[in-house]
Order: structure tokens, then sequence, then C-alpha cells
């Protein structure tokens, strides 16, 4: 079978999918490797590096979704809403898709994707199992926003992170505040930490207290406690508005005595809910800075602008998206192996099996024989669910 890789054209994108170095393993399952040329250059991979792993290198797209069977991308059409069109009528019946799909997106991309015939994996909705944890996607991409967050903000904020003892004087610490601790937060902290801050975090699910104590930062403990804080598979659960405004008003001291504020925190597939008001904003000394790692869903700060840098009241808030793409080498180093695992997983004898009965092709394919698959993404849309044969 053949794996083809294109070039990303998400503007500004600069990952690939797949990485010279997972070739032999590819190999070793029966799957050879074509590259679209100059597909690795941004993220730091050479032409000839695939070439030297045997991949065969094409001159053009076309080419590449003509002689695979099976499409890897980081951001495919789903979640690549300016340019992913254009691949569609590239596709052919029963090619293999697999890549971010945002499959709780769009209802009618995802239509087409099924409509292009194409049996398409959405690496989001990989089960958050010990099993799938090599091909978990999404906690790569986490880890590398919330590494970059942080640097992201020190480069901005008009002081230095750590404790410095010099015969000049004695610079206090910088404090940082991460809201959500999930990958991206455990990261952000991590990374805070070694650059010398002092660390709070707080997260409505108190299991991550340990986890947060454990890397040398405060647990901020708040006098409300989410209903139900976490569903079945570890995800935050929706709370009502009055949670979320209680939540605001408790809040509100550790964000004014914050230098940082990295936010990160999500509901899936609901607007991320808002943790810092203008009014906060207000209340934060100048030249602080906020990084808002949920700006792509809508923001956790009031005042954040998806994909742009503002300044309020002195406070730098920073929505830029698609942070994993400024780390290019090692977050397609790591989608690369996610991608590879789950691939040797779908394959056989160098064939690819669609076994419904395992959870992880079952949880991850969305769209096969001109339908939309996945059963949460159907109840999402309000589509009714397939029966048994359909699946
Ligand atoms: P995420 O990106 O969905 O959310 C980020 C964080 O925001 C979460 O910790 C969430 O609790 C928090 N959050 C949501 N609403 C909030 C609010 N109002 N106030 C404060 N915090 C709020 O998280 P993620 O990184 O995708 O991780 C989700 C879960 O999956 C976690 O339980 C994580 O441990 C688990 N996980 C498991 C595996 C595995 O077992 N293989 C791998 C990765 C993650």
């Amino acid at each position: 079978m053949i794996v083809g890789v294109p070039k990303e054209t998400f503007p500004g994108e600069r990952r690939v999918a797949l990485i010279p170095a997972v070739l032999p393993n590819l190999k070793k399952a029966g799957l050879d490797v074509v590259v679209e040329a100059g597909a690795g250059v941004e993220a730091g991979y050479a032409d000839s590096q695939y070439a030297d792993k045997g991949a065969k290198v094409l001159p053009d797209r076309k080419s590449v979704f003509a002689s695979a069977d099976i499409i890897t991308q980081v951001l495919c059409y789903g979640s690549n809403n300016k340019t992913g069109k254009a691949d569609l009528p590239l596709m052919r019946r029963d090619q293999v898709l697999i890549g971010f799909l945002r499959p709780f997106g769009s209802l009618e991309v995802l239509q087409e994707i099924a409509g292009a015939g194409v049996t398409s994996f959405s690496v989001e909705l990989m089960p958050r199992t010990t099993r799938a944890q090599n091909m978990d996607a999404l906690s790569s991409m986490a880890t590398a926003c919330g590494y970059k967050a942080v640097l992201i903000a020190a480069d901005v904020l008009p002081r230095f992170y750590p404790m410095l003892t010099t015969a000049a004087g004695t610079i206090t610490p910088a404090r940082v505040l991460i809201l959500g601790v999930g990958v991206a937060g455990l990261q952000a902290i991590a990374t805070a930490r070694r650059l010398g801050a002092i660390v709070s975090a707080y997260d409505l699910r108190p299991v991550v207290k340990e986890q947060v104590q454990s890397l040398g930062a405060r647990f901020i403990e708040l006098p409300i406690e989410a209903k139900d804080a976490q569903d079945a598979r570890g995800y935050a659960t929706a709370q009502d508005e009055a949670f979320y405004a209680k939540q605001r008003e408790l809040i509100g001291r550790v964000v004014a005595e914050s230098d940082v504020v990295i936010s990160t925190a999500v509901v899936p597939g609901r607007k991320a809910p808002i943790l810092v008001t203008a009014e906060m904003v207000r209340g934060m000394q100048p030249g602080s800075v906020i990084v808002d790692l949920a700006a792509e869903r809508g923001g956790n700060c009031e005042l954040t602008r998806t994909d742009e840098t503002i300044v309020a009241h002195g406070v730098t808030i920073i929505g830029k998206i698609n942070l994993a793409s400024t780390v290019p080498y090692h977050a397609s180093s790591l989608y690369a192996r996610n991608l590879t695992a789950f691939l040797t997983h779908l394959v056989k004898d160098g064939k690819i099996q669609f076994d419904m009965s395992d959870e992880i092709t079952h949880d991850t394919m969305v769209t096969r024989g001109g339908e939309i698959v996945q059963a949460r993404v159907r109840e999402r849309f309000s589509l009714p669910a397939l029966v048994a044969a359909q699946v």
C-alpha cells in the first residue's frame, strides 16, 4: 500500500505529516511512501532525506493524491478551512484520509468529505486510553502549544522570569498563572518552572491537583465545586453560567496578582468558557501578558481576538492560533510517530483493515462509503443514528 504526504497548504502551516525517520517502520508494515516535493522543507526535513529512507518524491500534489491509497495530512479539509477544499477533487472513492478533520466543526464540510467517497479518520477522536496513547496527536500538539505559550509570553513580558540576585539588586521572579491543566497546561507549568517563574494553576477538575504540585506549582483551590467535573473520558464537562460567574469572581484576585496568564480551558464541542473578563484585565499590572490558547474556540479571555495580539489597559493579550506549527521540527516528529502507530494499527499484512469492533478504528472513522459514520459526530449534528450494518 502507498501512503501519500502532500505539502500542507494552510497559510503559515510549517508542519508535515510524516518525517523521514518513521519510513523504515512503515516499510516493515508493508507501507511505501510518496511525498510531494518540498513537503517537509519548512519543518526541517529535505526531500533528499525522504528519498534516502526509501520514499518516492513526486513533483506535484496531484500525483501524490493519484498514487496514494492513504493520504496523511496535518490540517486536511475540515480543519483547513482556508485552502483545504482544493484537495476534494483530487480525492477518489475509497481512498483513506487521515488528519485533523475538526469533526465537530462544519456539517457541510464533513458532508463534502463524505461525498468524495473517502474513508476519513480524525486524529482528534483518538480515544484517550493507554492503548492509544502513542497515537494521541492532540496530546502531542498540546505539548508543543503549552511549551511555546510560555516562551511567547516571556518574549513580550517586560520582566525576567527567574529570581536574579545581582550586584545591582535582586529581581523578584515572575508570577505565572495557568488556567486549565490538561496536557498543554501541564507543559506550560513545566516550562515556566524551568525558566524560574513562580507558577500557580487552576482547573475545575480537582484530580489534577497532585500533577500540578508534582511539577512544583501551587494548585489554586476555589470554594466552588463543579458538578461531575469530568466525563468518562477525562474531559471537563460544561457547567452552567452561574458556575462560570462564580469562578470568575473567585479567580479575579489571582489574575490581578499574575504577570502572565496562560489559559487553556476548553470543553469538547463547546465554545471556551470565559474565565478572564475585561474588568479582570483592567485589574492586572500594565505590562502583564495573557496567552489565550483557547483562542480558536472563542477564547478564555473576554477581550481575546482570534489569531491577533492586542494591548488592552496595558496588558498584551495574545490569541495566536496554531502555535504547534511554530515548533515544526518536533511537532512534526511527534505527529509522524502518532500517525505511524495509527497506520501500523490499521494495516495488517500490508492491507488496511477496518475492524469496527476495535475501539480505535471505530472512534476515529468519520466518513465511509459516502456517509458520516461516527456516532458522536452524527449526534452532534442531529443526524439519525446509523443501524449497525451501515457502520
Ligand atoms: P482539554 O484541552 O480538553 O482542556 C484543557 C483543560 O481545561 C482541562 O484540564 C479541563 O479540565 C480544563 N477546563 C475546562 N473548563 C474549565 C473551567 N471552566 N475552569 C478551569 N479549567 C477548565 O484537555 P486535554 O489536555 O485534552 O486533556 C483532557 C483529559 O484527557 C485530561 O483528563 C487528560 O488527563 C486526559 N488525557 C488522557 C490521555 C491518555 O490517557 N492517553 C492522554 C491525554 C490526555
